[in-house]
């Protein structure tokens, strides 16, 4: 089974990678609330995510 790993391209710049999609999305959403004080939803995160 291939993991597609994902990567997220903040709007500040920050790149954020993960294994797959699930990750990607639980490291943006931690990003988004510890830096920019957001609550980032699934469907937004995965919405920014694209094949690393
Ligand atoms: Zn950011």
């Amino acid at each position: 089974m291939a993991e597609t790993a994902k990567v997220i391209e903040c709007p500040c710049g920050a790149i954020i990678e993960g294994s797959d999609d699930g990750d990607v999305v639980a490291k943006a959403q931690q990003h988004a609330k510890s830096t920019h004080d957001m609550d980032l939803s699934d469907e937004q995160a995965l919405s920014m995510a694209r094949p690393a």
